[in-house]
Formats: structure tokens, sequence, C-alpha cells
């Protein structure tokens, strides 16, 4: 079996770590979001694509859900001296993923073959794809204009009311090498429970991957990341409403419809299954909160078990 996964950061990376507990990880592709890339001090900084890979290579800091484990912040603190912004926090450790990405960019590397060279060193034998190897921005429309994802996350906290979401430079993407033949040629494909705006909306609205995605024989499953009417955690319900779609498992459905065969609802929302079913996609209840990595393991056991 080859499984390609679609992913966003934290709630795709505990499902891939369970998932990689169960299968072989040199049978498995992650395709992650870029679109809320960010430049921090000159640094190209790949939030989800270093959320996936800490978390693969065990290196995560678990309470934050980003960065390295155990990492100081002694540069931030001297950025803050020189009267530098440090709204957005890079640890010292993690600074060296952004050090190294940035340096062989600018040597003329793709962001596919960067992101590659980082997993194989950190031990890692999934393929990571990033979507794309040009940059597409996701911006957020709130009373204050447009903001960049990460303005608006991070440095505004998630707090203002989003009216709407656009992925720039999306139409002229292209899917990066090995994506659009990960979807073709696998065995399962699995969208992770990640937002279905902000996280696997910009891996959609690449020109091909929709397309590949509707054409592929196989079966694609997909883990809802709202849970009894609101998100696990982060902005996708506010998003979801700003795109016309409801807050549930429905709204999820809904995003994925044009080509989702499966989609896993937690238990709360069992009543919603009919209404998915409705939909031409067969609904699936399941416990899908990943508190640990049991309950990561044992919903990456629901997943694997509804496909055909
Ligand atoms: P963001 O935090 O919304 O920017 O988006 P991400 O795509 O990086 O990841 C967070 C998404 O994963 C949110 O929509 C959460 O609701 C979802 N999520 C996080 N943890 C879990 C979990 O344990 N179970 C499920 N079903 N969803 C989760």
């Amino acid at each position: 079996m080859k499984y390609t996964a679609l992913a966003g950061g934290t709630g795709a990376a505990k499902l891939l770590r369970g998932l990689c507990q169960v299968i072989d990880p040199s049978d498995l592709t992650v395709i992650v979001n870029t679109g809320d890339d960010w430049m921090v001090w000159g640094l190209s900084v790949s939030p989800d694509l270093d959320t996936v890979t800490y978390t693969l290579a065990g290196l995560i800091d678990e309470t934050q859900g980003w960065g390295i484990r155990d990492d100081t912040f002694r540069c931030l603190a001297v950025m803050a001296t020189l009267g530098r912004e440090t709204w957005f926090n890079l640890g010292d450790k993690d600074l060296a993923t952004h050090l190294y990405r940035t340096d062989r960019l600018r040597e003329g590397n793709t962001l596919s073959q960067v992101t590659d060279e980082i997993r194989r060193r950190v031990g890692i034998r999934s393929r990571i794809l990033p979507m794309s190897d040009q940059r597409v921005a996701t911006q957020v429309l709130t009373p204050d204009g447009w903001l960049a994802f990460q303005e608006f996350l991070v440095r505004e906290k998630g707090r203002l009311e989003v009216r709407d979401v656009a992925y720039e430079r999306s139409e002229s993407a292209r899917p990066a090498p090995g994506v659009v033949d990960a979807i073709s040629h696998a065995s399962a494909v699995i969208v992770c429970p990640s937002n279905p705006i902000s996280s696997i909306g910009p891996i959609l609205a690449i020109r091909g991957i929709q397309d590949s995605l509707a054409a592929t024989q196989a079966p694609i499953v997909a883990v809802s990341p709202i849970v009894g009417g609101a998100p696990v955690s982060g902005p996708a319900g506010k998003m979801m409403l700003a795109k016309g779609l409801p807050v549930s498992p429905v709204g999820v459905a809904q995003a994925y419809e044009k080509w989702l065969d499966i989609l896993v609802l937690d238990r709360q929302d069992s009543a919603l299954a009919s209404e998915v079913q409705s939909l031409g996609i067969r609904a699936v209840v399941a416990d899908t909160i990943m508190r640990d990595r049991q309950t990561e393991v044992s919903l990456v056991r629901a997943v694997l078990k509804v496909l055909p």
C-alpha cells in the first residue's frame, strides 16, 4: 500500500505520527500546505512543513505544537533589543532550520529539494513534499483590510473577524514535482484533520491538484477537524463561515465534495452522518480527538479500517 496525505500543521502532524506507528513510514508521502509560509528577518519560514517534519522526527515541542522541544529564545530577545518585530516566535534551534532553508534556496535549490534534504537529515523515512515550489500566499480579509495569514493568526492572535480568505498567486503556481503522481498512484489518499480553508484550501487552489484528486482510482478519506460545532483548535470555524460553509463535518464534506469518498466524523457528531451521506460521501463515526499517542494510533486504525 502507498499512502498519500494532504496536511496542514498541528492536527495533521498528530495523525501522521500515529500513521507512522501503524504502516511502514516509507510507504507514506505527505503533501504539505505552504500558503502560510512567511519571511522573518529575511529568513524563509515554512510553519506547516516544519511542524510535520519536527513531529515525525520526534523533535516537536508538544506543549506549543510548533517549534523544537527545549528550545531557547536568546536570538529573539536580542532582536527585540535591536528594535526588530518579534511577534513571530522563533527559537534558537528552530532558527537553524530557517537559516539552512534560506541558504539552500538562495543557492538556487527548490523548496522541494530543500524540504527533502531536511527530512532525510533528521531521519524521516516518509516523503514530505511542499504543495508547490512557487510562493502562494494565503491572505485573510478582516475589518482592518487584507492581512497575510501569519499577521492574522500570530500577530493579531486570530481574533479579528474573517470576511474572506484568498490564495494569492495560486493561479500561476504549479504542483511541486511528485505531488500529482503521489495522488494518482496512491493506494489511498488521506486528508488530515487540518483547517479546510487555510491548510487544505491552498493545496486545492493549485491548478491540477483537485483534478488529480477527482481522477485518482485511490479511495480518498478525510478526518473532520470540526468536532461538536467548533474546530479542535485554531480559526477554522470563522474561516469556514466566511466561505459560506457550516462549522460542522457537513461543512467539511461540502468543502471536499467534488472528490471526497469517505469522511470520518467524531462520535459527538454522529447525528450529522446522514447529512454527509446525502452529499454522496460515506460517513464513518469514530473517536477523532487525539490526546496522546494511543488516541492517535486508534484514530489511524479507524481510518485504515474504512479503506476498501
Ligand atoms: P490552524 O491551527 O487552524 O491554522 O490549522 P492546522 O491545519 O495547522 O491545524 C489545526 C486543525 O486541526 C484545526 O482545524 C483543528 O480543529 C484540527 N485538529 C487539531 N487537533 C485535532 C484532533 O485531535 N482531532 C481532530 N479531529 N482535529 C484536530
